[in-house]
C-alpha cells in the first residue's frame, strides 16, 4: 500500500479538491498524502475527510506546500491562476509531477509554467475527460474539412460559480478549430459580442458562455452553412470525469521526461 504513488491535492475545500479526494481515496493504484488549502482557510489543521463531512483518513490539511509537495510523487491542483503559477514552482523544486486543471491562465502564468516545466513533468489541460479530449480531435477534423462555408461557434454552458469566461475547455476547441483551418486563433477569435457588433466576419470563430445554477459542464462545437448545421457536443454531468483523468495522468507522469504535457497524450489521442 504505502508503495503507490502519493498524490497531493490543492484547493482541498473546492468542489474539484473534495472530488478528487475522494477520486485518489477510493483508487487501488495512488495514495493521499496531503492536502491544501491557502494559509487563514478553517481547514488547517483538520482532518480532511473530517472537514469534508466524513470519516477521518489520516491526512491533516496544511497550509505548507514545500513540505506537503516533498512527500508526494504527484501534486493535483485545480486551484486559481496565482497558486497555480507558485505551486509550479515548488512542485519542481521538490520534483513531483504538477497535474494542473486549473483554467484561466494569463499569458504571464503561461510562460512562468513553461519555465518550470523545463526541469519539471507538467501535465495541464483545461479539460480532463475523455470525452472531451476526444471532442478536440474530432473538432480539429471536421473544421479541416469544412470550409469558410461553415461559420464556427463555441457555446459552453457552465454552473453560476465559474469565475473565467470562455472556459478552458471552450478555448481547448476553438485552438483545435483554427489548428485544424491552419490559421492563428488569436487573429479569428470573436468573443464578447455585444451592441452593434456589425455583419459576422466570414472565417472566425465565435464563443458564448452561458451560466446558471449547478451544470458541471456542456459544449458545443457548431459548424453553422446555408441550409445545415454540424454540431458536435459534449456535457459532462458529473465531476467525477475530470477527477478521473487528473489521476491518470498524476501516474502516467511518473518517470516522464521533463516538459509540459496535456491530456491527449496522455490518452494517446495526439496526432
Ligand atoms: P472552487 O470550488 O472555487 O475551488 C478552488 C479552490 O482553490 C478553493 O478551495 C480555493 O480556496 C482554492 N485556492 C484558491 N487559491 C488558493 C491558494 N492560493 N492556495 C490554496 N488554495 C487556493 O473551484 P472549482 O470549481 O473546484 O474549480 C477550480 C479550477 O479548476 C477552476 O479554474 C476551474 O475552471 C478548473 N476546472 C478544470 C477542469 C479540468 O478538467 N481541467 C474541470 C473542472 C474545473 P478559497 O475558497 O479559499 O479561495
Amino acid at each position: 500500500m504505502t508503495d503507490l504513488p502519493g498524490i497531493v491535492v490543492t484547493g482541498a475545500s473546492g468542489r474539484m479538491g473534495q472530488m478528487l479526494i475522494r477520486t485518489v481515496q477510493e483508487s487501488d493504484r495512488a495514495r493521499l498524502v496531503g492536502a491544501l488549502e491557502r494559509p487563514g482557510h478553517d481547514w488547517i489543521g483538520q482532518d480532511v475527510g473530517r472537514a469534508m463531512g466524513g470519516a477521518e483518513i489520516g491526512v491533516t490539511v496544511t497550509d505548507d506546500p514545500l513540505e506537503a509537495f516533498a512527500r508526494a510523487h504527484a501534486v493535483i491542483d485545480f486551484t486559481a491562476p496565482a497558486a497555480t503559477v507558485e505551486f509550479a514552482g515548488i512542485a519542481a523544486q521538490a520534483r513531483c509531477v504538477h497535474v494542473i486543471g486549473t483554467t484561466g491562465m494569463g499569458e504571464d502564468d503561461l510562460k512562468k509554467i513553461a519555465a518550470a516545466a523545463r526541469h519539471a513533468i507538467v501535465v495541464r489541460a483545461g479539460n480532463m475527460s475523455l470525452g472531451v479530449n476526444l471532442l478536440v480531435q474530432l473538432t480539429k477534423k471536421v473544421a479541416a474539412a469544412l470550409d469558410e462555408d461553415y461559420d464556427i461557434e463555441v457555446i459552453e454552458t457552465h454552473h453560476n460559480q465559474k469565475v473565467d469566461a470562455p472556459s478552458g475547455t471552450a478555448l481547448m476547441l476553438g485552438q483545435a478549430a483554427a489548428d485544424g483551418r491552419g490559421v492563428s486563433l488569436d487573429a479569428v477569435s470573436d468573443r464578447g459580442r455585444d451592441g452593434i457588433t456589425g455583419k459576422r466576419e466570414r472565417g472566425h470563430i465565435g464563443f458564448s458562455a452561458i451560466r446558471g445554477g449547478d451544470i458541471v459542464g456542456e459544449h458545443d462545437v457548431m459548424f453553422a452553412a446555408a441550409g445545415e448545421r454540424v454540431i458536435l457536443r459534449h456535457v459532462a454531468t458529473d465531476r467525477a470525469v475530470f477527477a478521473r483523468g487528473a489521476l491518470k495522468a498524476a501516474l502516467w507522469g511518473q518517470g516522464r521526461k521533463p516538459g509540459e504535457y496535456d491530456m491527449l497524450d496522455v490518452l494517446g489521442l495526439g496526432d
